[in-house]
């Protein structure tokens, strides 16, 4: 092997094991290679005075070259295997960490929770149901005939002839008393869907609860116990309840409950049209029809049911004047509550 040659050996292997290096094994590199005493790269500097004349020239240019980039390298290398450690020490320790983004319940949420406490206090269970119904949970088991204008395709998002979007959480009380004897005492809370134009007030979409008591000897008289005791608890001991007569397919006799308007305590308000009540949901002791449906024996057994809206009383308690702001997701509106 010429005397090149064997240079050409050397640089690649030196370079081969500066690459490998660590930042331990850096240093043992340094020395095996340019060390003063017994560095290959010193030893072949030390050796170009003995080369013939005729190639020391070429020798000693090589041999040159190879210190410095042996050199250039071992500079490199240190440099690169600490730039992690630059990196680490660049995390100030000290400095306040992120903040956490906390999330906080929706009102709906809020208000729906609160109520189910409440009715839950007094024995309610709650208890959910399909989105998508068919006519006979939606309508015909609740004592809707196929006449009746509620059941009009412009007022129903029907999904084909006999599937649709429920428009009303009773259907949840048809199902379980199909699936189960009395007594039964359930709250269903849930998303209702209605054709409705979207306005301040009203949203195709929005969130019912629905009650139901079937027991032997349930009278009118606990529908108002219950419903005065909800409203007590929802918004306040001082709010009064007013039932004024009404009509629903399924409950006989029915009424509309009223709560004393929040905003003026009754005396009237243009909130309350000036009557000081604001009308917050409807219920009536269950239709003898609905019972024979599901195979209960309206001889055997009476029941009330009951059903609202979350949003109206949620609206009410907090104080929200326009039912969009609850579906438009602007955290500005959500992070007040
Ligand atoms: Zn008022």
């Amino acid at each position: 092997m010429s005397r090149l040659d064997h240079v050409e050996t050397l640089r690649r292997e030196a370079l081969r094991q500066i690459e490998a290096a660590d930042s331990q094994t850096l240093e043992t590199l340094r020395i095996e290679w340019l060390g003063r005493k017994s560095g290959q790269v010193t030893a072949l500097l030390r050796s170009i005075p003995t080369v013939p004349a005729e190639e020391r020239g070429a020798f000693g240019q090589a041999v040159n070259a190879l210190k410095a980039e042996v050199t250039a390298r071992l500079a490199e290398r240190k440099a690169a295997l600490a730039a992690p450690a630059q990196a680490r020490a660049a995390v100030d320790v000290t400095m306040p960490g992120r903040q956490p983004a906390l999330g906080r319940l929706h009102p709906i949420t809020r208000a729906a929770r609160e109520m189910i406490e409440i009715f839950g206090r007094l024995g309610f269970e709650v208890v959910e149901g399909p989105e998508v119904e068919d006519e006979w949970h939606n309508f015909v088991a609740l004592n809707i005939p196929p006449e009746h204008p509620a059941r009009d395709p412009l007022d129903n998002y029907y999904l084909d002839d006999r599937l649709l979007l429920r428009t009303q959480t009773s259907t949840v009380q048809i199902r379980v008393m199909e699936n189960r004897p009395p007594p039964v005492r359930i709250i269903a809370p849930g998303r209702v869907y209605r054709p409705e134009t979207v306005d301040a007030g009203h949203s195709n979409m929005f969130h019912q609860l629905e009650g139901l008591w079937v027991e032997q000897g349930v009278t009118f008289a606990d529908l108002k116990g219950v419903l005065s005791m909800f409203a007590r608890a929802f918004f306040g001991p001082d709010v009064r309840t007013r039932f004024l007569p009404s009509y629903f397919p399924f409950t006989e006799p029915s009424a509309e409950l009223y709560v004393s308007c929040l905003l003026c305590a009754g005396k009237g308000c243009p909130a309350c049209k000036r009557t000081g009540w604001m009308e917050i949901g409807g219920c009536g002791m269950v239709d003898p029809n609905v019972f024979e449906a599901v195979g209960y024996d309206a001889e055997e057994v009476t029941g009330f049911a009951f059903g609202f809206g979350i949003e109206r009383p949620a609206m009410l308690k907090y104080g929200i004047n326009d039912i969009r702001l609850l579906f438009e997701n602007d955290l500005r509106f959500l992070r007040q509550f």
